[in-house]
């Protein structure tokens, strides 16, 4: 590879908008850019469909990258501790790692989807000093309307998970909101029974350790919990109309938890 470009151009997805949308803007840009998925191997199917989509749109190969070992395994290692805002170690293994292995010691360009109505936003990319993020559409001025329309102009659209979630990433990512798990037990139960399943009681010391803070998935998944979730977002929905428009409750929370969104790892959640 480097006898033919000393400088590899890659450009890493992860099954959301922001990178598709980039993927499309530079497939005639940067005729010999690398594509990869970083596949946790916990993704949403709905993300698994869109990939083939993609690949099937640019005419390239996007390759999977995996981890070695799998969440599961790594969950082990940290004692059933399970990642979380403060202790992220599910990207690090599960992307970050696959990523650097992918990229070994060549210098390249990591093209990253960050777009300029967002460019204060930080993210959790590598610090390798051979790996350089570019930002084409912060250079460019892509907004998220730009982004909608590309992808709508290729044909893609957006992925299907968008009709009850936010954003990309593992079907358990702890950055999703209630209202979303709620959408997962609706549309995936089975993923969701997975979920529950990774989190655990203490034995000896009767610490919980659950996705949502203070409260298991199974709590979550009871008909009256789930009404009350569903209520609470309604009521946000009501709050933002006014100001947001008529939106739906997705693209409402979408718009308005971008403090949230701040925290998140960029290889993630774009
Ligand atoms: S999507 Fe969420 S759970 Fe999955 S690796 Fe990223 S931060 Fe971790």
């Amino acid at each position: 590879m480097s006898d033919r470009c000393p400088i590899r151009h890659i450009l890493s997805l992860s099954g959301g908008k922001d990178s598709t949308a980039l993927a499309v803007y530079m497939r005639d840009r940067v005729p010999e850019m690398e594509y990869v998925f970083m596949d946790t191997g916990e993704e949403l199917p709905e993300t698994y469909e869109y990939i083939e989509k993609l690949e099937a749109y640019l005419g390239r190969p996007i390759v999977r990258l995996n981890p070695e070992r799998s969440f599961a395994h790594w969950l082990h290692v940290y004692r059933g501790v399970l990642p979380s805002p403060m202790l992220r170690w599910c990207t690090r293994k599960l992307k970050i790692e696959p990523f650097e292995h992918y990229v070994g010691n060549d210098v390249c360009y990591n093209y990253v989807g960050i777009r300029a109505d967002e460019a204060q936003r930080k993210g959790y990319i590598s610090s390798k000093p051979n790996i350089i993020a570019r930002y084409p559409f912060i250079e460019e001025g892509i907004t998220k309307d730009d982004v909608l329309r590309i992808l709508d102009e290729s044909g893609l659209g957006l992925p299907d998970y968008y009709r009850w979630r936010t954003r990309s990433g593992c079907y358990f990512c702890f950055f999703q909101q209630k209202i979303e798990w709620v959408g997962l037990l609706e549309n995936h139960p089975q993923l969701f029974e997975r979920a529950a399943q990774y989190e655990k009681i203490d034995p000896v010391t009767g610490k919980r350790y659950t996705w949502v803070q203070g409260e298991s998935l199974r709590e979550l998944s009871q008909p009256e919990r789930v009404a009350k979730v569903r209520m609470g977002a309604e009521r946000r929905l009501k709050a933002f109309s006014s100001r947001l428009g008529n939106q739906s409750l997705l693209q409402v929370f979408s718009d308005v938890d971008s403090d949230e969104d701040e925290q998140q790892c960029l290889i993630c959640s774009l």
